[in-house]
């Protein structure tokens, strides 16, 4: 890799084909940060483990989930994508950050807590180390950035304080402290209007359905719940498919919306239509390159075979001076 401003690591769990929220969440950054960094995307297949009951889909759901990063813009000639699990120094580095991480400082976290809700039947070890496997992500490959919203800048604060515990318990300098960066993450909600967009809860549009299917999901969003009525007043300020205008449409349309709906001069019928047409508009190019890369399914899994080898070569690296520094036989 070229020396840039750094590098970059981010992971995300293999979720299948991606959705707006992915996109404009995290993906559509993915693809901007590589004009200035070095580029380290991974998908968590361990991560996942720690939620899944059922992991017959993993590998279609990994390779969907490649395929749309690449259909997406990320170019793995210059930035290194690959699967978490190919690279077994990555689970090492866990096991020797496990000892220097006291119990109660995981079982304290907020997002154990809230895991442990979520998960009661299944509350297992993996769980609680999760930060710990994170912080092996991202301290194996010396990255000097993660991007992160605002409210997940605490799991990095975990890495960068492992990473301290880490150099300091073995008198060494080895590990590279990690920087937030904060990304404006946008809250992207679902067709329901009131959740986040979320594959799980069944409110997601995804980036490679059809024209067609993209128009029947926007003609199902939820739209200003005062409005009844044809004849009735909207009010653009509380409705998900203005946010969405605001992204995908232009500057033009979003204030004609803005105005008409107020004054009830624009039906939500015709105003999902015209969000539907940009937002097949904006999504063809993805959606053309989506179709010719998934022509070649041998192609994306030997993409991703380079990207595991060159991240190997990385991971070994730093477990070499990580072996040394801990004084490892
Ligand atoms: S006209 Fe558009 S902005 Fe206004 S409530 Fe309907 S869908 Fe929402």
């Amino acid at each position: 890799m070229m020396s840039k401003k750094g590098r970059v690591f981010s992971g995300a769990r293999p979720t299948g084909r991606q959705h707006l929220g992915n996109y404009l969440g995290a993906i559509k950054n993915y693809v901007a940060l590589q004009d200035d960094y070095d580029c380290i995307y991974c998908i968590v297949d361990l991560h996942a483990l720690t939620t899944l009951d059922n992991t017959e889909d993993l590998k279609v759901c990994t390779y969907e989930m490649a395929l749309d990063w690449l259909a997406a813009g990320i170019r793995p000639n210059d930035s290194i994508v690959f699967i978490q699990s190919h690279v077994p120094q990555v689970t090492e580095l866990h096991t020797i950050l496990s000892m220097v991480t006291p119990l109660g400082k995981l079982t304290d976290l907020p997002t154990f807590k809230e895991k442990v809700r979520m998960h009661p039947n299944n509350i297992n070890y993996g769980l609680v180390g999760y930060p710990v496997l994170q912080a092996a992500d991202i301290t194996l490959y010396k990255a000097n950035f993660v991007p992160v919203g605002i409210d997940q800048a605490p799991h990095i604060e975990f890495t960068r304080e492992a990473v301290r515990s880490f150099n300091y318990h073995y008198h060494t300098d080895v590990l590279v402290e990690p920087q937030i960066k904060v990304t404006t993450v946008p809250k992207v909600l679902g067709i329901d209007g009131k959740e986040k967009m979320s594959k799980s809860l069944n409110n997601q549009i995804e980036l490679a359905a059809s024209p067609e299917e993209t128009q029947a999901r926007v003609m199902q969003m939820v739209t200003d719940p005062q409005r009844l009525r044809r004849s009735d007043p909207g009010n653009p300020d509380v409705c998900n498919v203005f946010s969405m205008h605001k992204i995908f449409s232009s500057s033009e349309e979003i204030q004609m919306v803005n105005v008409e709906c107020r004054r009830a001069g624009i039906g939500c019928v015709d105003c999902k239509k015209l969000f539907a047409k940009n937002l097949n508009t904006d999504l063809m190019p993805f959606r053309e390159k989506r179709t010719v890369l998934g022509q070649k399914p041998d192609n994306i899994w030997q993409i991703l075979a380079e990207g595991d080898r060159r991240a190997i070569k990385i991971a070994e690296a730093t477990m070499g001076e990580v072996r040394s520094a801990v004084g490892l036989p």
